[in-house]
């Protein structure tokens, strides 16, 4: 089983193979816990959870770094907005996303290391960095010298004229001392009544690319097998990175492979706290369950850009409703589907793997386990309960793989506890007057009292008809 990767690094599909062996060092860009996570921050971590989840699925080993950015102008800012610390804005929205990420199921990584218990190693870096002659200080800030670094722009392939447009940060004259304009801070003097912390260069803080490479060499070393991130963030923020991390520890490439996460728009624009058009995590899943959420977020490749609109979740409720649906099904024959179902299982569960193996491709992958759904629907009437249960097994194994619960979501909707059969129930409801007016009232009947079994009971009117569940 090859897994291939896109790597943003050299733009080409490549087959897995980590530094050593089935050891996996992957490193994700965390959060700015500096507001509640929107679902664009959903839409990265669920990403790289699934591509975890499936690493160890086949027998890698993956040790999963994760950084804090809890020192920022946005938390600063927020401590003001809210009257309250630093700290205090850094460790609340922290916990918002700890709480939203279980709720998704998102595996916690192995360290979530944070600037501010990293100072001394980010100084130490910096220090190493000045010796190597691949920064420089000016005035109290210190500055790592772009043009020193041959192989700047790499990762996101632009041109020395349009990284100069895009990626300087101010005009030089701002900025005293500074050589280049390319050039960005490693240090910064601390403006009045900011967080400051002593340094050889006068008291101030980290830029933020420098917090990230050293906080990737303190806990996975030189070098790592998969950096993941936003799409948004490949320059400067990754491009700032390898040239800090390759120019201080003299080993190349710093990161195997890049993946980058597409970006979640809305109304044609990325979704960002700093745009105002985020819609959080939390307010979702007032709506619908971690488990739609997730559904919904995995099926767009991860690389693709995801456009986010309230039908495309009412879509995933109703993905998920056909999921459970199907294990639902009852056995009602004497097996002669049972052969047809066996095969359709097989030819799922092969189809899944191909597309996980094809970088990751869960939308390919859900793609699979709706096709075995169809088959579980239309042949469970003549198939024995055997052929049946071993065709659903396929289903919420495979479901698992991709970190969805089936049997998990179908408890909850036994208990009527998230509303999340409505979809289904409703197609069911429609099918059942479909067939009344063909005139099959025994299959009609049917559905009615299956439902009532299900504890969902229909009541008919001269206006339709309308279901509520049983007391
Ligand atoms: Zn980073």
């Amino acid at each position: 089983m090859t897994v291939s990767i896109s790597n943003t690094l050299g733009g080409q599909r490549e087959p897995f193979a980590p530094l050593d062996g089935t050891h996996v060092k992957m490193y994700v860009c965390g959060m700015t816990p500096k507001r509640e996570p929107h679902i664009g921050h959903a839409r990265l971590f669920v990403a790289m959870d699934m591509i975890r989840r499936y690493l160890t699925y086949c027998g890698y080993e993956v040790e999963h770094v994760q950084n804090i950015t809890d020192v920022d102008d946005k938390i600063i800012a927020a401590a003001e907005r809210e009257g309250i610390t630093a700290d205090a804005v850094a460790q609340k929205y922290t916990d918002a996303y700890d709480a939203v990420m279980g709720r998704l199921n998102v595996l916690r990584a192995h360290v979530f290391p944070k600037v501010t218990e990293t100072l001394p190693q980010i100084i130490a870096m910096i220090e190493g960095l000045i010796e190597r002659e691949a920064a420089y200080v000016a005035e109290e800030a210190v500055y790592f010298s772009v043009p020193g670094f041959a192989a700047y722009g790499a990762l996101s392939t632009r041109s020395e004229d349009s990284g100069i447009q895009a990626g300087a940060s101010g005009r030089v004259d701002d900025e005293p001392g500074k050589r280049d304009p390319r050039d960005f801070a490693l240090w910064k003097p601390a403006k009045p009544g900011e967080p400051w912390w002593s340094s050889p260069w006068g008291q101030g803080r980290p830029g933020w690319h420098i917090e990230c490479s050293t906080m990737i060499y303190e806990t996975l070393g030189a070098r790592i097998d998969i950096h993941g991130g936003g799409a948004d963030l490949i320059f400067p923020h990754h491009e700032n990175e390898i040239a800090q991390s390759e120019a201080y520890t003299g080993e190349q490439p710093f990161a195997k492979y890049w993946l980058h996460t597409g970006l979640l728009t809305i109304d044609g624009q990325k979704m960002a706290h700093s745009l105002g058009n985020f819609i959080t995590i939390e307010d979702i899943l007032e709506s619908y369950s971690g488990p739609v959420l997730r559904l919904y977020l995995l099926s767009v490749h991860y690389r693709s850009p995801l456009t986010y609109t309230p039908e495309s979740l009412e879509q995933a409720r109703a993905g998920m409703a056909r999921l459970t649906g199907a294990l639902r099904a009852q056995a009602g024959g004497a097996g002669s589907a049972d052969e047809q179902l066996t095969q359709a299982a097989q030819r799922a569960e092969a189809g899944f793997f191909d597309a996980m193996n094809s970088d990751f491709n869960s939308a390919g992958a859900l793609g699979q386990l709706y096709e075995l759904v169809r088959d579980i629907n239309r042949l469970s009437a003549d198939a024995q309960p055997a052929a049946l249960e071993s065709a659903q097994g396929t289903l919420v194994s495979l479901a698992d793989v991709l970190g969805i619960d089936l049997q998990e979501v179908l408890e909850a909707e036994l208990a009527g506890g998230d509303g999340d059969a409505s979809g289904f129930i409703d197609l069911l409801v429609e099918l059942r007057a479909d067939l009344r007016k063909e005139k099959q009232f025994a299959l009609a009947d049917k559905v009615r009292d299956e439902l009532a079994a299900l504890g969902i009971l229909l009541e008919d009117s001269p206006s339709g008809t309308e279901w509520r569940r049983k007391a």
